[in-house]
């Protein structure tokens, strides 16, 4: 996983201070979210040293990313992170059957979750602090984006460290069931595929790129201004059919100009080839 691409194909600022992760195995599912429990007061990014390198009782990285209380990014590692733990068996099925997380609670007998999640640590101190409007937003934004980019249903594959292990609270002071409506609606979750095409790309080779309200999607390695929505359709015997990513989303947010070989037409997809 490479974290700063991820989050700059989104348009999402973000401060590079990796360092390599543990050396295990990361195959992310989700995302959980954390606070670090820093000291009302203490700046924007007081955990930065800790999180990268852990503690006495923790070697690092412990968690791939760093949530300021300004909203700034911090991308600390692309690889395995302590910052899950083992969670309950209960969570780790929920995940499975598609089930919304709960609070966790005993017994911790389930998988170690730092195989499984991306870690967002969030400076706050988890008694009390307010959490700041921009924060929060960026905290929502970042999830956001690691759903769309990795299709993951943020109803069920985002989640609190808290519904991971009975023995945490974090994040404290919002209610995740919120933050996953939260991160649900964002404008990179909801495309708008029921709007009409604005724009159609034939490939030489009978590919149809249908974007919708907003640029130009990428696909097979053509990464054009797009954002808002798209499909995929392919020639056959029986006329443009749509073939693959039915609810494709456009992954990339970079403007680059159109491919010298694309040419655009402005023909609804069914009047074509029909
Ligand atoms: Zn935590």
């Amino acid at each position: 996983m490479d974290l700063v691409a991820v989050l700059e194909d989104h348009g999402i600022p973000v401060v590079d201070q990796r360092v390599p992760g543990i050396p295990k195995a990361f195959h992310p599912v989700g995302v959980m979210a954390h606070h670090t429990a820093s000291p009302l007061g203490s700046g924007d990014i007081p955990s930065l040293n800790i999180v990268k390198h852990g503690r006495p009782d923790l070697s690092g990285p412990l968690s791939q990313l760093l949530l300021g209380r300004s909203g700034a990014v911090v991308a600390v590692s692309d690889g395995h992170c302590h910052h899950a733990g083992g969670g309950t068996q209960a969570a780790w099925d929920a995940y499975h059957n598609g089930q919304e997380p709960q609070r966790a609670v005993n017994p911790r007998n389930g998988v170690n979750g730092n195989y499984w999640f991306v870690g967002i640590e969030a400076e706050n101190n988890g008694v009390g602090e307010p959490w700041p409007a921009h924060q929060y937003k960026m905290y929502v934004t970042v999830s956001a984006a690691f759903c769309h980019e990795f299709d993951w249903d943020p109803t069920v594959a985002v989640l609190g460290h808290s519904e991971w292990r009975p023995d945490k609270i974090d994040p404290a002071g919002f209610s995740m069931h919120q933050f996953r409506q939260d991160v649900s609606a964002h404008p990179f979750l909801t495309p708008t595929l029921e709007r009409p095409p604005m724009l159609l790309i034939i490939r030489p080779g009978g590919t149809l790129y249908v974007v919708y309200d907003g640029g130009v999607m990428d696909h097979a390695g053509n990464n054009i201004n797009a954002y808002a929505g798209a499909a995929v359709y392919q020639a056959d015997a029986e006329g443009w059919n749509r073939y693959v990513d039915q609810n494709y989303r456009a992954r990339h947010l970079m403007n680059k100009d159109l491919p010298a070989d694309l040419k655009v037409n402005a023909k609804w997809p069914a009047l074509i080839g029909g």
